[in-house]
């Protein structure tokens, strides 16, 4: 299915980095580059009576602190900010925090869980290290070769999140936030992150997705370390298919790509890309057969060191959904790996 079939791009151009850009009412756009192949995040910045809401804060380098001055000295600066919300802890969405929140005394708005992995990643507590993740990993068959490879990725979250708030200010599943005289709802879905938030504003219909729907490319859903045996891909597909309740003709503002309509057509797309997967790593497992070596099947390309951490999650993503639906069978070898295998079911 091409996407551009169905969805429609009300607006064919991104902003400029640190150019504020209206986009619905009382609901600005502001795009910052990404140092990755994922080259961009779109930002948020809502009208609040004499104040303005920011909603995600791009990754903490100069970069993109430059383009915030920017934006900051231009039309932001004439008000105050007065609450800095966080989709999400991931360091494209939250690298900022500590830096704005600063500068405006404002509190960070965030779910309770985001704020304690964004802790935990940066302390490298609670099995959110390198080496739990790795460990997981040759547990599902990860090469010497790539571990060695993936060794040299470095600190990627603390580099590009330097400091996060001591503090927060909670966000609930449909909780309603009021943000210049319209009702926001809390929506908040799984598999991405551990509680992410979308907001919805039914006056406007418009839709901050943040990573839980995006237009062109399927959001990473990836099994954690904290939790070597979860079901991230479930629970990611039952909170995108919760989604298709909005009204047809939602207004999507993604973190990634350009707003777009379509929502209900946007859902079946991504369930059916699932879908489609998920019978080839079926296929791809006709004997016993660990993660790592489901990544050929699911990406048929050459990985960096980066893309390698999410292909492996991913895999293993994928395996254990069809455990649970007894599509495969989960075996251990005797060199302790974990393999999967759809035949003698
Ligand atoms: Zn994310």
């Amino acid at each position: 299915m091409n996407p551009e079939s169905v969805l429609q791009y009300p607006h064919a151009t991104p902003p400029e980095p640190g150019e504020v850009r209206a986009i619905a009412p009382g609901v600005h756009w502001l795009r910052m580059p990404l140092p990755f192949a994922l080259n961009h995040i779109n930002l948020w910045l809502l009208e609040d009576g004499d104040s303005w809401v920011i909603v995600d804060t791009g990754i903490g380098n100069e970069d993109t602190r430059k383009y915030w001055d920017v934006a900051l000295a231009t039309t932001v600066g004439s008000r105050p900010v007065s609450r800095v919300i966080l989709t999400h802890h991931h360091p494209d969405h939250s690298g900022n925090a500590g830096w704005l929140t600063r500068r405006f005394n404002a509190p960070m708005v965030i779910a309770q869980t985001e704020y304690l992995a964004c802790h935990s990643v940066l302390d490298s507590r609670a099995g959110y290290d390198l080496e739990a993740i790795l460990a997981m990993y040759r547990r599902n068959g990860l090469t010497a070769e790539n571990e060695t490879k993936m060794r040299t990725r470095g600190e990627h979250f603390r580099k590009h999140v330097q400091d996060f708030p001591n503090s927060y200010s909670r966000m609930l599943d449909g909780m309603v936030l009021s943000i210049g005289g319209r009702d926001w709802r809390v929506l908040v879905g799984y598999g991405h992150s551990p509680e992410h938030v979308s907001l919805y504003c039914e006056d406007e219909d418009v839709m901050i997705s943040g990573d839980m729907m995006l237009p062109k490319i399927t959001t990473n859903v990836s099994v954690q370390a904290v939790e070597p045996l979860g079901n991230p891909l479930k629970l990611f597909l039952d909170s995108t298919r919760a989604q298709a309740a909005l009204p047809a003709d939602t207004l999507v503002l993604p973190s990634h790509g350009l707003p777009f309509r379509g929502i209900r057509d946007r859902v079946a797309q991504l369930v059916h890309h699932h879908d489609l997967r998920l019978a080839e790593v079926v296929e791809a497992c006709k004997g016993p057969t660990a993660a790592a070596e489901v990544i050929p099947t699911l990406f048929r390309r050459p990985l960096d060191a980066h893309q390698m951490f999410f292909a492996m999650g991913e895999s293993m993503a994928h395996l254990h959904l069809l455990e649970s639906e007894g599509r495969v069978v989960r075996t251990i070898g005797n060199d302790g790996v974990l393999r999967y295998s759809s035949a003698g079911r």
